[in-house]
């Protein structure tokens, strides 16, 4: 028996999911640089990563906690942690 290719968290409005004001980076991905492998959907602790392959990945901002795990993971460095307050 495989195991089942999902994150194991998903986050839900109201139960503590939606991210605060608080967050300081938030991920931004180069698409050009990314090689459509899932490994930062897997990594996501807040499952907040829309990835399917041969579509291009997206971050749901609202949840996502700025915690850069996605970046530090990705095996080409696509994905840049950006301050919040240049955005
Ligand atoms: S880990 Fe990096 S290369 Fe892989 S899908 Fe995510 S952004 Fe793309
Ligand atoms: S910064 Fe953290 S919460 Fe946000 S998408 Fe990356 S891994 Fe998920």
């Amino acid at each position: 028996m495989g195991l089942a290719l999902v994150p194991v968290s998903r986050p839900a409005p109201g139960s503590g999911g939606i991210t605060g004001t608080w967050r300081t980076l938030r991920p931004v991905v180069d698409l050009n640089k990314c090689i459509d492998c899932g490994i930062c959907w897997l990594y996501c602790p807040e499952s907040v990563i829309d990835w399917e392959k041969g579509q291009k990945i997206k971050i749901d901002y609202t949840y996502c906690k700025g915690c850069g795990i996605c970046a530090h993971e990705c095996p080409t460095k696509a994905i840049e942690m950006v301050p919040e307050a240049g955005l």
